[in-house]
């Protein structure tokens, strides 16, 4: 099917509503995802792929289906999400993927880890939602566990769904404690697209159509800490209050770009110097990824402020959130509700959350990622021997890892080669330079030799 046909088989929503077509749909679909997965029928499958793909085509953006085609050298480019357990993907018609990918480090405990979706499910026949006006046991329990993971004081925090909440929430919190304005961020640096955590991006792509974004951001080449203290110097020297340095320990959208050894304990040495606060997000590095338990802890440095999300949720729920110290919470306390969110730390999600920490902890997922995380880096070495006319380099630590590659278009045949052979990775048409392997840090070895091997396939034929 094209994409020109599929917006023509349209059959909803010329221009008015229909109320019952609206209930049907939704019912169908209830019907279906009720149904076992053994016994959904063929017929289906079909329809659902087809209908996912319209759906997409007339109500999400065509976008995406292009932006799938492109990257794609296969007719695979409409596949359809359906179901995943482990490191394990298949879609609706039963194709079955390695996932690489772990949803850009959302599932560090694999697709569907069965303590998680039992602690879930638990929850979910208690209460799933908080009722707002009593104290909720699921948000306080949970803040004492992530407070006794993190490094020093941190000790306080407030949870919200997604990973730019964590970081829009830290943003004001160095606001209010400090009382000024200014932010340092990095270059290529990501920390979310609402339009706080937007003005931190390094990246002009998203930032410019938007400008005027927050005032005050300045962003430095990552990994230069002098080039923090150049920003820092000058800011006061002219009197513009920088109220947080932000940074990934490890620059995960970037491309697991990983800073030199003294970064991080000099941005701390800075900001206590400049008398800023140190916000660390870790949305992508933390809870396990880079083979400890955030990534601030290569460095044994205690950041002012961390943010969390993505596999927070134990790759189950939504969930983020940010922490600070009680001297810095403490300008939240006069007016609790200076900052709220009305599903943030629901229930539910510190369910999941709970379970994906205990998860970490029994099955020490920090020790796996770094484990495996040199082992992938060892048969890297091998595969850069082998063809070192397309594998250029590698980089990264535990297993937020990316290969590189010596052009763009190098890097786009290797990622649309690994689409074809059943191995999603995170590799984009406009910065193919890099491709992240980034897989659930449970993966069994198996797997990961299986990865190895269609990687092989993939550069071996490789045509220039
Ligand atoms: C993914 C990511 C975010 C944003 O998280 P969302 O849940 O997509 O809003 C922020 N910071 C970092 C470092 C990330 O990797």
């Amino acid at each position: 099917m094209t994409l020109e046909s599929a917006t023509s088989t349209m059959t909803t929503k010329p221009c008015d509503r229909d109320v019952q077509l609206a209930w049907r749909e939704a019912q169908r679909m209830i019907d279906l995802i009720s149904t076992p997965e053994a016994e959904v029928s063929e017929q289906d499958r079909k329809w659902i792929a087809q209908t996912t793909y319209q759906n997409f085509a007339n109500h999400i953006n065509k976008g995406f289906l292009e932006y799938r085609k492109s990257v794609t050298e296969t007719s695979d480019f409409s596949l359809t999400d359906w179901y995943g357990e482990g490191s394990i993907m298949r879609d609706v018609l039963g194709r079955e993927f390695i996932d690489m990918l772990g949803g850009f480090g959302l599932y560090s405990h694999g697709i569907r880890h069965p303590k998680i979706v039992a602690a879930a499910k638990a929850q979910l026949d208690r209460s799933p939602q908080y009722s707002q006006e009593m104290l909720d046991p699921m948000r306080a329990h949970l803040a004492k566990v992530i407070a006794n993971l993190t490094p020093g004081d941190i000790q306080y925090g407030f949870f919200a769904n997604s990973g730019t909440e964590a970081v829009e929430g830290a943003m004001k919190l160095a606001k209010l404690y400090t009382g000024r304005k200014g932010f340092i961020s990095t270059l290529s640096g990501f920390h979310g697209k609402t339009l706080g955590s937007l003005s931190l991006i390094g990246k002009s792509v998203y930032r410019e159509p938007l400008l005027p974004l927050l005032e005050g951001v300045r962003q430095v080449p990552f990994g230069d800490a002098d080039a923090v203290e150049m920003v820092l110097h000058a800011a006061k020297t002219v009197g513009d209050g920088i109220a947080g340095v932000v940074v990934e320990p490890i620059q995960g959208e970037a491309g697991a770009v990983v800073p030199p050894d003294d970064y991080w304990p000099r941005l701390r040495e800075l900001c206590d110097k400049y008398d800023t606060l140190l916000i660390a997000d870790e949305v992508q590095t933390g809870f396990g990824r880079t083979g400890k338990i955030f990534g601030v802890d290569h460095w044994d440095v205690t950041p002012d402020i961390m943010c969390f999300g993505k596999a927070l949720g134990g790759g189950v729920v939504a969930m983020s959130g940010f922490f600070s110290t009680a001297k810095i919470w403490k300008c939240l306390e006069p007016n609790p509700f200076m900052h709220t969110t009305t599903t943030g730390g629901n229930p539910l999600a510190c369910a999941a959350a709970m379970a994906g920490i205990t998860v970490m902890l029994e099955e020490d997922l920090p020790r796996q990622a770094a484990e495996k995380g040199e082992y992938l880096i060892g048969r890297f070495i091998e595969l850069k021997e082998k063809y070192p006319h397309i594998l250029q380099d590698f980089r990264g630590k535990g297993l937020l890892l990316a290969m590189i590659f010596p052009t763009d278009e190098i890097g786009y045949k290797v990622a649309a080669g690994l689409f074809s052979r059943r191995v999603l990775t995170a590799g984009t048409l406009t910065n193919a330079r890099s491709i992240r392997i980034e897989p659930a840090l449970t993966v069994s070895y198996e797997i990961l030799d299986e990865m190895l091997r269609r990687v092989d396939d993939t550069m071996a034929n490789i045509v220039f």
